[in-house]
């Protein structure tokens, strides 16, 4: 571990310190045996599709090599798992239900029957999005999303050149990324996401925004811009493969950013994250800002009203577990003070908007002290007003995309290589 991530460790514990309070244990730990997760009224559902057919170097997802012998076994559990869920919350409504991976298209017929589950135990309201692989996807495959009433489609393009294909280990053409994301465009979802990665080693502003021009020019309508996250000091991945090659410094970082932001408005793409960016009036795109979920497969997360939970990461133990109907939780962090109403702010800041009307409701005794943090986040020019929301600036939204980064290093990088080396930590402090 360098000495950058040692800075950024002491600089991310210091500020939840400040914030959250000392009451507030970053530890995952074993859930005692007769834990069980609390009532819920209405939530989202993650379902995790852990199969891939090729295992990408930059990669830090749960994935395993595809195998048709080992979808039926997922398909079960996975179902025994909705199943766990219903039994021990209640048959909440589910406000969206979002498919990543791995790779779903890979088992779709699986994930249609985990879906017909979730229906039969929840009452069912909100979007349907999923995840696709370009590879994957042609007529049969567009059929299938609408018969099983997907209405957001996100496509991995992550670019339409062939060396950065390449480098990125990324198993297709571009031509088979453009026709992916045209066959979706044309086939009636509610909004096509394209997901286009940035910072990437020897990439220049230009041919990123070259990416983001054919992508809009094919008719994607959200646009998803992620920089390369580097985990550079564990087995996340196989990163290392990668880290022969000089990664962009700070300022070509920054250019790349800017440069996607300026192109973005230029087109009328409004940002709707840090990261993203959506077309006209089409229902937003998202994975992660929900404020609550419950997660279904290996590795899956949920964010329940009294914690968070963690799944097994190992696709053996985690379908075991499910068949012998032990429930798969293998981590639990449960929130002290108002550590739940942080959460909350800090999906705001990644929104790139914050309703202050509703800091009270959210943070309760905390506040007081959230509103001097966002006076100064508002004095440093991070973040201007307007009407009764706090907007981050161009400024605000690059340095809160770095934040981010380190977050990703500080805590899931932690947090997902213990769990991926022992399929039931004992605990895990982030
Ligand atoms: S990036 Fe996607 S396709 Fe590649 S290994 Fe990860 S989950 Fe699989």
């Amino acid at each position: 571990m360098g000495p950058d991530y040692r800075l950024s460790r002491l600089i991310t514990h210091s500020i939840r310190r400040h914030l959250v309070g000392s009451e507030q244990r970053w530890v995952f730990e074993r859930p005692p045996q007769d834990w069980a997760p609390p009532p819920i009224e209405r939530t989202s559902l993650y379902l995790h599709v852990p199969f891939c057919r090729h295992s990408c170097p930059y990669c830090p997802y749960t994935k395993v090599q595809y195998r048709e012998s080992l979808v039926e076994p997922f398909t079960l559990a996975a179902i025994a798992e909705v199943d766990w869920w219903a039994d021990a919350v209640g048959p909440a409504e589910i406000t969206s239900v979002y498919i990543g991976g791995g790779t779903p298209t890979l088992a779709l017929d699986s994930v249609a029957r985990v879906l017909m589950r979730v229906r039969e135990r929840f009452r069912l309201t909100g979007d349907i999005c999923i995840e696709t692989n370009p590879a994957d996807v042609d007529d049969e495959t567009v059929r299938r999303l609408h018969d099983m009433g997907v209405e957001l489609v996100s496509v991995g393009v992550q670019s339409f050149q062939q060396e950065k294909l390449a480098m990125l280990g990324r198993d297709y053409a571009p031509d088979i990324a453009e026709r992916a994301l045209a066959l979706l465009a044309g086939s009636d979802f509610a909004s096509v996401n394209a997901d286009i990665m940035f910072a990437l080693p020897c990439q220049a502003a230009a041919d990123v925004i070259a990416d983001l021009a054919r992508a809009a020019q094919l008719g994607a309508d959200q646009l998803t811009t992620y920089p390369l996250f580097t985990f550079p000091y564990t087995a996340v991945g196989k990163y290392l493969r990668l880290a022969a090659v000089r990664m962009p410094d700070l300022r070509m970082r920054q250019a790349h950013y800017r440069a996607i932001s300026g192109w973005c408005a230029q087109q009328g793409f409004e940002r709707v994250s840090v990261w993203g960016f959506k077309r006209g009036t089409v229902p937003r795109y998202s994975s992660v800002t929900r404020d609550g979920y419950i997660g279904v497969g290996p590795g899956a997360g949920s964010h329940l009203s009294d914690g968070f939970v963690l799944n097994t990461f190992d696709l053996s133990s985690w379908t075991g577990a499910m068949r012998d109907g032990r429930g798969a939780t293998a981590l639990r962090m449960p929130f002290a003070g108002e550590m739940s109403g942080w959460w909350w702010l800090y999906w705001r800041f990644y929104d790139t908007r914050i309703p202050l009307d509703d800091l009270d409701a959210a943070l309760g005794n905390d506040a007081p002290k959230a509103r001097r943090w966002l006076r100064v986040v508002e004095q440093a020019g991070f973040a201007v007003r307007n009407g009764g929301r706090l907007e981050l600036t161009e400024r605000g939204a690059f340095w809160l995309h770095l934040a981010q980064n380190y977050f990703a290093l500080n805590y899931v990088n932690t947090l997902w290589t213990q769990a991926r080396r022992e399929p039931w930590p004992r605990a895990v402090a982030i």
